[in-house]
């Protein structure tokens, strides 16, 4: 059974734009190892380079630029084949296998299942890989979930983001989440001010603030962590609403108010 080091090691985190992270996944039986959202192509290449090693697929969660502008370098380069959701088959191009929510496939020679996450964009999907490093999945969930935070609701309503996050907050708590953006610090500061006394928040955002300081990357990050301290995985939380000034409302009025006040937020 891998262990919590050795099965970090069939991840890669690559930064890439300003603040984009693009996710290797190896599989070390298989030789398979696919590329997450590559928003560019030329980090990828530098370090594929730099290991000696060759991409077998390229896998799309939404159809944004800076999560699919590699695509095409990277699969003409490789010969690879793209996966991508079905209902963004418009805005991704490109794509040889199209998937929707439900679905099962492999990844990286991983068996893999689609998630439905509309919200940030309305075909959005995220990759649930329950068992690729033995005692615990990984999950990709691109601009649906990061850490202390959740995506911008471009696309879809507030309903479907809530609802999307609910489904990530099901998967096992054990369960890497791999997200999108390094936007952990500003989260933060913004969970830091809404007066919501979750027991573990103190700690994770002192964390956040030493690994920040140091420059280092915040994510991935582990689901089971995450529920406790990202405000937008509870919005059902009666003291969550009461901290809000919306003691009482539901969840989707809860998750609105959070959502709306980060939109607004400069800290
Ligand atoms: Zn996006």
């Amino acid at each position: 059974m891998a262990n919590a080091s050795s099965s970090l090691a069939q991840l890669t985190r690559i930064a890439a734009l300003d603040d984009n992270y693009i996710w290797l996944l190896a599989n070390p039986s298989s030789h398979e190892l696919a590329i997450i959202d590559p928003g560019e192509a030329e980090p990828v290449i530098a370090w594929l380079d730099e290991h000696g090693l060759t991409p077998t697929e390229i896998v799309n969660t939404h159809h944004h630029g800076d999560h699919i502008n590699g695509n095409k370098t990277l699969a003409e380069r490789y010969g690879i084949p793209l996966t991508g959701p079905v209902a963004e088959e418009a805005r991704i191009h490109g794509m040889t296998r199209m998937v929707a929510g439900g679905d099962q496939l492999a990844i990286a020679g991983y068996s893999a299942q689609v998630i439905e996450t509309p919200g940030h964009t309305t075909g959005h999907v995220a990759f649930y890989l329950p068992d690729c490093f033995g005692d615990h999945g990984v999950a990709f969930v691109g601009d649906t979930l990061f850490s202390m935070g959740c995506g911008r609701v471009f696309e879809g309503s507030m309903t479907e983001m809530w609802t999307s996050l609910a489904a990530l907050r099901q998967l096992p708590d054990t369960t890497i989440i791999c997200c999108g953006h390094e936007y952990t610090a500003s989260n933060a500061r913004y969970v830091a001010q809404l007066g919501w006394q979750a027991p573990s928040l103190d700690a994770k955002l002192a964390e956040i603030k030493t690994l920040t300081d140091q420059g280092k990357a915040t994510v991935p990050v582990r689901l089971g962590d995450e529920k406790a301290v990202n405000p937008f995985l509870c919005a059902d939380d009666p003291m969550l609403a009461k901290a809000l000034g919306c003691d009482g409302a539901d969840a989707i009025e809860v998750f609105t108010a959070l959502r709306t006040g980060k939109d607004n937020f400069r800290g």
